[in-house]
């Protein structure tokens, strides 16, 4: 069995976020991180690994320095990784990304048993489309929201999360889940044994040339060309003032708050 995990090196935004003149964010001032929710849909890798035994290979659309980011992974416990990286392959929105993702995927095998783990959306790009589309791509079923996975014969049960609840749902292995962010699995770190040995492990880089094959590789599918997104505004959202606080804990200010959340329809 093999799980692949497709990871994300965003820029970290909880320290300060920069924002070039453009609109766009400014990356290179910024220090990077492995997305947030892929730090789960890992989690969820290595401890099934740890479970039933599965090879986990952690999988990147990136530049290169993207290896580090690899390497980080293989020293928590991932068996080896895989980074697509080739000046034809950037400028791709979420289209052009999931189809060059499914399409490495494809030409290194998804065999019958098995997954692909993907974060539920990147803290940068926010569109949680990624995940949904590779699983479009590979024509193979998805499941979405999960914080629960486990492998039951030949089929595997995730729990899907909603709103005021949530689903427990088998699927059929090969198939693709994007995990999220919650407090019930924390993250491992890496170990001293696994740092020593991250760099031993197996780390193949594919580039436009090795994957120029694959049915959805085509120059019109890929990079800015192949991108049907575009972005015709870009700006900083204008910070919300501060809201009213009501002072006392007499009933004529429970009377007013009421009547304020009465007047916007909030109650
Ligand atoms: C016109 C246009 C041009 C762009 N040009 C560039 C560019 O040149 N360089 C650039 O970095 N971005 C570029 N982007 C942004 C890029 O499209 C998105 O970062 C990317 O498609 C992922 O979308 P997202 O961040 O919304 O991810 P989501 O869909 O929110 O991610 C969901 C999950 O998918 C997986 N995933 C997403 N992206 C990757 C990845 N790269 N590798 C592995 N797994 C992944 C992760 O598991 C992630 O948690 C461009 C966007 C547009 C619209």
């Amino acid at each position: 069995m093999r799980i692949y995990v497709c990871i994300k090196q965003v820029p970290d935004t909880s320290g300060k976020v920069a924002v070039k003149p453009d609109g766009t964010l400014d990356r290179a001032s910024m220090s990077a991180i492995i997305n947030p929710d892929d730090m789960s849909a890992i989690e969820h890798a290595l401890i099934l690994k740890d479970k039933i035994g599965c090879q986990v290979t952690a999988v990147t659309m990136g530049p290169p320095p993207a290896e580090g980011m690899l390497r980080e992974v293989l020293a928590m416990g991932a068996d080896d990784a895989v980074l697509i990286s080739s000046r034809e392959f950037g400028g791709s929105d979420t289209f052009a990304t999931s189809q060059i993702i499914a399409s490495a995927i494809s030409h290194i095998g998804i065999g019958k048993d098995n997954m692909i783990f993907c974060g539920r959306q990147a803290i940068d790009g926010d569109t949680a489309q990624v995940g949904p589309q590779i699983a479009e791509k590979l024509n193979i079923p998805q499941v979405t929201y999960v914080n629960e996975i486990s492998k039951r014969d030949n089929k595997v049960v995730v729990k899907r999360l909603l709103e005021d609840g949530y689903m427990m749902i088998e699927v059929e292995t090969p198939c693709l889940i994007t995990c999220v962010k919650e407090n019930n699995v924390s993250t491992r770190y890496m170990t001293i044994n696994g740092i020593m040995d991250c760099y031993n492990k197996p780390l193949t880089i594919l580039d436009f040339q090795a994957l120029k094959d694959e049915p959805l590789i085509e120059v019109n599918t890929i990079g800015l060309k192949g991108s049907p997104t575009n972005i015709f505004k870009s700006f900083t959202p204008p910070q919300k003032g501060v809201g009213v606080m009501l002072e006392g804990a007499s009933s004529d200010t429970v009377v007013e708050l009421v009547e304020r959340l009465q007047k916007k329809h909030v109650i």
